[in-house]
């Protein structure tokens, strides 16, 4: 390899993953705190995103779909880049930063080349969830503390409203 300037070439590839399909990978080191990839895609309304994927089955899971904000989600299945495939990873190597309503993948530590990029989907979970949606969501990243889900953990209860009071003594 040249130790020339090759500033210009990529720094990720899409190949086949261990841990499910296709994922994202360094073909160089890539430093902490490196903006890595946006996350393209269509820009649609939550009630487009229902419109086009409540009919599919629903054993597959909508991971190509990124919630920007309440008005706004990203389908990256129309005119999406790289950045849809990289996988969900419960000790990730990267983080999805939302900045002026984009959507980024950057490096929250060191990659060396070859390694997998993933990061936390933080799937938020929904009222009207069936009962098996952490089997469809279901993460099998490997690591030592992985939840075996891509869903975020349940939301904790709020101070002062607290959903089950102490018993009183
Ligand atoms: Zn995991």
């Amino acid at each position: 390899m040249s130790t020339g300037a090759r500033a210009a070439a990529p720094a990720i590839e899409v190949r086949d993953s261990p841990l499910h399909g296709f994922g994202v990978f360094a073909t160089r080191r890539i430093k902490k705190g490196t903006r890595v990839v946006e996350y393209l895609g269509e820009r649609i309304s939550h009630v487009e995103a229902d419109r086009r994927y409540d009919d599919k089955d629903e054993n597959d899971n909508h991971t190509f779909l990124f919630i920007v904000d309440a008005r706004t989600v990203i389908d990256a299945g129309v005119e999406g880049n790289e950045a849809r495939f990289v996988n969900h990873g419960c000790e990730p190597n990267c983080e999805s930063v939302i900045e002026n309503r984009r959507v980024f993948i950057e490096a929250i530590r060191d990659i060396v080349a070859g390694e997998e990029l993933t990061y936390d989907y933080q799937i938020q979970r929904e009222p009207d969830d069936p009962p098996d949606i952490d089997v469809i969501f279901a993460c099998r990243c490997g690591a030592p503390s992985c939840r075996g889900t891509m869903l975020w953990p349940p939301p904790v209860p709020r101070p002062g409203r607290p959903a089950v009071r102490a018993r009183r003594r």
